[in-house]
């Protein structure tokens, strides 16, 4: 190995102890004294290498080694360093001790790259304090503006304008956070995999092909509150029936694509909610992932269909609310290339994945190209105090990544 696996260890130690939660796990919410904490342990390790330290206007913590092309774009390599409430210590964190493993490796075996590397550390990924998630990356890709900033309040009420003052940021250039296309090379990120696969194959890495798309939309179905002795079955507008088989047939759609596509019912609210009036209003989400968009849009038909056939010639109506809509994203294939080499060439195993979460790599995907690995996570847990990447482990993530770096940003 050219990683160091004492100071991963180190690096990942030292980040879980900036820590807001008193009843376990890590919590860690953006722009608050655990993120200053956080923050003042990267900077101090990254004054130790040749690089130059900077934030940009989202709070973003970058740090920049240039390359020997000074008109070159940038690769950046990083992820989150926020948490969600009672969180663990790797999901984030292990990206951001990547980025800063690869540059001092690179440090210390004297490596010029042509093009330049950035560390970024970013915050609000999870969305934990301001419930604006992919906060910092949505800002690179100028996805973010002043009205949001003020809009977006913390439990407190306070804004995230205001906690962005009060950090010592002018939150009216946020704007400014915007990244230049044309000065930006690639993205790559490595994020604990969040699920069980990688365990249960047992294999080294995930080489990420996809994030998946998302579709999540509201189901609203009116029918009619009625007395449930007095009311004749056959007289009945139940929203609850109607919900009801549309919701079990669900899972025969995703299946029927036979891609990895999957559909969520997460919520479902029942109204008014008394067991002797029979249900006038119900409402539902679908959440449908998929690596594939017609898929997504097939199985989010089938549902407008089975609605439309329960409903037609009744007085029970229905509509639909779209919360959600991302298209999936495909891997930069030249990266995914390499990831692959480099971990034939060191023996590490790995397995093609989807991503089925959201990460800032998803983001940026409309800003560059992106690579993304995954470690493999303990039991398949995360967001959670039991959340675990054994650290050799974590350290192959890192040495792929690395000698990525080497053969992409055209090492000399
Ligand atoms: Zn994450």
């Amino acid at each position: 190995m050219k990683t160091n696996l004492s100071r991963i260890e180190r690096d990942i130690t030292e980040l879980s102890k900036f820590n807001s939660s008193k009843d376990g796990g890590l919590t860690r919410f953006s722009l608050t004294n655990e993120d200053r904490l956080a923050r003042e342990y990267l900077k101090s390790e990254l004054e130790k290498l040749n690089v130059e330290i900077y934030e940009d206007a989202a709070a973003t913590l970058f740090a920049r080694r240039e390359g020997t092309d000074p008109t070159a774009p940038v690769i950046m390599l990083g992820s989150h360093f926020d948490s969600v409430k009672n969180g663990g210590n790797f999901d984030g964190p292990a990206g951001v001790v990547m980025a800063l493993e690869v540059l001092r490796t690179l440090e210390e075996n004297n490596i010029n790259t042509k093009y330049p590397i950035e560390f970024v550390a970013m915050i609000e990924e999870e969305g934990g304090r301001f419930g604006s998630g992919v906060f910092a990356s949505r800002a690179m890709a100028g996805l973010v503006d002043y009205a949001q900033l003020q809009r977006n309040k913390d439990r407190d009420g306070i804004s995230m304008a205001d906690a962005f003052r009060d950090f010592g940021f002018d939150p009216e250039k946020i704007t400014e956070a915007k990244r230049d296309k044309e000065k930006v090379k690639a993205f790559i990120e490595l994020h604990i995999e969040q699920g069980p696969i990688l365990e249960s194959l047992n294999k080294d890495i995930g080489i990420v092909d996809f994030i998946v798309g998302i579709n999540e939309f509201k189901v609203i179905i009116k029918g009619r509150p009625d007395h449930a002795g007095t009311t004749p079955m056959n007289m009945r507008s139940d929203a609850l029936s109607i919900a009801s088989k549309v919701i079990a047939e669900i899972d025969e759609y995703p299946i029927a694509e036979n891609n990895g596509t999957v559909a969520t019912v997460g919520v479902l609210e029942v109204k008014p909610g008394a067991a002797n009036i029979v249900p006038g209003l119900v409402e539902f989400t679908v959440d449908i992932r998929s690596k594939s968009q017609s898929s997504i849009e097939t199985v989010r038909d089938k549902v407008f269909l089975k609605l439309e056939s329960l409903t037609k010639g009744t007085k029970t109506t229905f509509e639909v609310v779209d919360m959600l809509n991302v298209k999936p994203v495909k891997m930069n294939q030249q990266m995914v290339d390499i990831f692959k080499t480099c971990a034939d060439e060191r023996g590490f195993s790995y397995e093609n994945m989807l991503s089925g979460a959201g990460h800032d790599a998803m983001i940026m995907a409309a800003v560059t190209e992106v690579g993304l690995i995954f470690v493999p996570s303990k039991d398949g847990r995360s967001h959670s105090k039991d959340e675990w990447t054994d650290f050799d482990k974590l350290q192959k993530g890192i040495e792929i990544i690395y000698e990525t770096v080497l053969k992409f940003g055209e090492a000399e």
